[in-house]
């Protein structure tokens, strides 16, 4: 170890990363047919680098892989020359060299938690001082194109062993009741099922659909109306239809502490390319934790590489309840080294690695023939 305990950043290397889908998945703002990915690997001047990795989401965070690559570039500038065991520096640095561009300052964060913990030879989550627990992804249905078709993607992703479905909805109200109505009456009354109408509804459409589906048991229903209606989101969680959880509402601990002032929601969805990483993700799940409301995990398209950070951070937060890291199993390669496992047929058991860092590297015969930088 260092007996100053420091290091130094002595290069960043930025990769383009693009992943099929296997197949094309849709949800109310938009069909996503590929992953297209950043990967930051910070070298330091000890043997030991750090990888993160972020998955352009321009829909949700307005971030495409070229502007990420870009904010990238200028992000390295910021950072080059410091110690990367100073987390909030760097992040301080991060933040005040290019606003917003939450993926790829996520992509960095995961790099620097990477680094820490193979400095201090731990795992991850231990480094956040967490105790290993058994954790378990749902799996998301994307919209299907009729009613038919969803029954049959249910009851293939049941057979696979899944007992918690995420079915996106949000586009015909009577495809999204019709589905819920034969899941419960037809095929499984005690599988939990999450909704996700991803802004797709306003107040009155909202109330109109969970009113439907209110027999049928929802465990809650995830950003039923747009990303700004925090007034409207508290309205529809006193209604007591279902359960209220915000995901595009919340980006960071100043949204959570706002949702949570007004009643906006039961339960928040953290997403690391929304928060910027791990940083930002256990504030937002501090808030949560003083208002007594539970959090969620969620992704975008990460491989296994980026998902790997987020069951650490699970493992970490006790307070983090619902789990849904399911992004690698529909791409269609898996370039990811190392990194957490899935025990499907387990009800989508996901096991975290001990190895120090998240433990998640990318083949290095892929890098090589990836578009990159290096500064
Ligand atoms: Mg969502």
């Amino acid at each position: 170890m260092n007996p100053n305990n420091s290091l130094k950043i002595t290069s960043i290397e930025l990769f383009k990363l693009n992943i099929p889908f296997k197949f094309p998945f849709k949800i109310s703002l938009g069909i996503s047919y590929e992953a297209n990915n950043i990967l930051v690997r910070i070298n330091t001047d000890k043997d030991i680098y750090g990888l993160g990795e972020a998955c352009s989401s321009s829909r949700i965070t307005g971030d495409t892989q070229s502007t990420s690559f870009e904010a990238g570039k200028h992000i390295a500038k910021a950072i080059k020359g410091k110690d990367p065991l100073a987390i909030e520096a760097r992040m301080r640095d991060i933040n005040q060299a290019i606003k917003r561009n939450t993926q790829i300052k996520s992509a960095y964060n995961l790099a620097l938690y990477d680094i820490i913990g193979k400095y201090t030879e731990l795992p991850l989550y231990k480094v956040l001082g967490g105790e290993k627990r058994d954790i378990f992804t749902d799996y998301s249905i994307g919209i299907q194109e009729n009613l038919e078709v969803a029954i049959k993607k249910v009851k293939e992703v049941m057979d696979m062993g899944f007992s918690t479905i995420k079915l996106k909805v949000g586009l015909d109200k009577d495809l999204d009741i019709g589905l819920i109505k034969r899941i419960r009456e037809e095929i499984s009354k005690t599988i939990s099922i999450r909704i996700d109408a991803n802004q797709g509804w306003d107040f009155s459409t909202a109330v109109q659909v969970l009113k439907a589906m209110e027999p049928y048991n929802l465990e809650y229903a995830e950003q039923p109306l747009p990303f700004w209606d925090y007034e409207n989101m508290a309205r529809l969680r006193k209604t007591g239809l279902a359960p209220i959880c915000a995901d595009e509402s919340v980006f960071d601990h100043h949204d959570a502490f706002k949702l949570a002032s007004m009643g906006a929601c039961d339960y928040l969805n953290i997403k690391l390319g929304k928060s910027g990483g791990i940083s930002t993700a256990l504030k937002i799940n501090a808030i949560a934790l003083s208002c007594g409301i539970k959090c969620m995990i969620g992704c975008f398209g990460e491989s296994r590489l980026g998902l790997t950070a987020g069951a650490h951070l699970v493992s970490a937060c006790p307070n983090i309840v619902f789990v849904d890291l399911d992004a690698a199993l529909m791409l269609a390669e898996d370039p990811v080294i190392g990194g957490i496992r899935y025990d499907v047929k387990s009800n989508g058991k996901i096991i975290i690695p001990d190895t120090p860092g998240h433990g998640a590297d990318i083949k290095e015969d892929i890098l090589e023939e990836l578009e990159s930088f290096i500064i």
